[in-house]
């Protein structure tokens, strides 16, 4: 049997990894049980299933999360506690930002068939992408930044974001990846944090934003009209003199301010207001579409709306990865999709990830979806072999 029909449940209840290591076993996996996480790290076995308990003494299933983090294991992650769902959506919160896949998680006293469904669910032959975890003995260093942006090994990938109701083509968010020479490809969750806090943001964003204003012209060229939109940190919008930069950056392309969105988190807002507000302000005023990024999770989320100029609310993925099977996460989803509408802003669902989300979105008219059900984020020249492969028609709305 192949690595990819392993699963290994990890609870110190034996009787109850006896009952899930059976479930799973009628499911078509070869079912290892292990009442000590540690034992797990000992025995270094590949599994491609793990059905992890949160609360056990010795090892607990966060410390087991960041261990799996730490050795960038492909693995898929089913989680289970018999705390409340808050715990489980924190563990969950903290296993995505390890980059491990979570299926999904389960409260105690199980619901069997919400783990059958779970299983079937997993896409066995899918692998994922492991990448590079910043490891102790070698961290990434602010040098290594500086000397990858004048080297040009900073990328820009793009992923698709789709009008739900008329299943075209709007735009694409351009993420930013990192081609190490030696360390491989790097994703920006490794390196932003440490780009912000050495004060390398402002060198970074104007070369991804120049980056990105040459594709689009190179797309406009070619007759492919969307929407870029483009990160920017705390650091960005206290340069004042940025609105002016980039509205001359926009004239000399021929490019329309509207085809570039600036996506802000509210993190990045909670500095300097004053001072972000103004800038904010003048660029909406040039005609660039202002997004609030991983709307939810920040502080003060509602002041911000009610006095940033923003054009567009970006849902974060927690909640809608969740929403087919989380009915709270479904209702900040729906409540997200009205107050936006309400405050005649365009919605985005980022995490998008599979057609019941899909389908959810569109009934509840929420504008805007993106998420690896439609595609995950590729290089420029993937972008049109994807354009011809899906059929998707450009939208002309924007
Ligand atoms: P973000 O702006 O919220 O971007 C969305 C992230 O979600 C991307 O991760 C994207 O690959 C991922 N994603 C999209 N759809 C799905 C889905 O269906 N399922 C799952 N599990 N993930 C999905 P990525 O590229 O790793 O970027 C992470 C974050 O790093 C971004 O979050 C953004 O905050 C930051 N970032 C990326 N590029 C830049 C940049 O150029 N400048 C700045 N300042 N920050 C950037
Ligand atoms: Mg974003
Ligand atoms: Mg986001």
């Amino acid at each position: 049997m192949n690595k990819s029909k392993r699963l290994i449940v990890i609870d110190d209840d034996i009787q109850f990894a006896g009952l899930l290591g059976e479930i799973a076993r009628s499911a078509g996996f070869e079912t290892e049980l292990c009442d000590d996480a540690r034992d797990y790290f000992l025995a270094n076995e590949a599994y491609s299933v793990m059905v992890l308990d949160l609360n056990m003494p010795g090892m607990d299933g966060v410390e087991v999360i960041r261990q799996l983090g730490k050795t960038a294991q492909d693995i898929h992650l089913i989680l289970i506690s018999g705390y409340d769902k808050g715990v489980l959506h924190s563990a969950e919160k903290l296993a995505q930002e390890h980059n491990l896949n979570v299926v999904g998680s389960l409260t105690k006293p199980l619901e069997m068939a919400s783990f059958i469904s779970m299983l079937n669910s997993i896409d066995i032959e899918k692998s994922f992408p492991v990448y590079l975890v910043e490891s102790e003995n070698s961290p990434i260093t602010v040098a290594e930044i500086r000397q990858a942006i004048v080297n040009n090994e900073m990328e820009l990938y793009y992923q698709p974001q789709i009008e739900l109701r008329t299943n075209t083509l709007k735009g694409v968010e351009a993420l930013v990846r990192w081609h190490h020479p030696t360390r491989g490809l790097i994703t920006p969750g490794m390196f932003i944090s440490i780009v912000e806090k050495e004060g390398l943001m402002g060198e970074l964003t104007s070369s991804i934003i120049n980056m990105a204003v040459n594709q689009s012209n190179e797309w406009k060229k070619t007759g492919l009209n969307i929407t870029i939109s483009v990160n920017v940190s705390a650091e960005n919008i206290t340069s004042l003199l940025l609105p002016e930069q980039l509205s001359d950056l926009i004239k000399d392309h021929g490019l329309n301010p509207q085809s570039i969105v600036l996506e802000i988190t509210e993190r990045a807002l909670m500095g300097e207001l004053k001072t972000s507000l103004d800038i904010l302000t003048r660029l909406r005023m040039k005609g660039f579409g202002l997004s609030i990024d991983d709307f939810g999770t920040g502080n003060s989320s509602l002041v911000l709306l009610h006095r940033v100029p923003f054009t567009e609310l970006k849902i974060d993925m927690s909640f809608v990865k969740n929403m087919d099977r989380d009915l709270d996460a479904r209702a900040i989803v729906e409540t997200c999709v009205m107050l936006s509408h309400k405050l005649n802003m365009d919605c985005v669902a980022e995490g998008v990830e599979n057609e019941s989300i899909r389908r959810g979105l569109t009934l509840m008219g929420c504008d805007i979806g993106q998420g690896y059900l439609m595609a995950k984020p590729m290089a420029a020249s993937q972008l049109i072999e994807w354009i011809e492969n899906n059929n998707y028609p450009i939208s002309k709305d924007w």
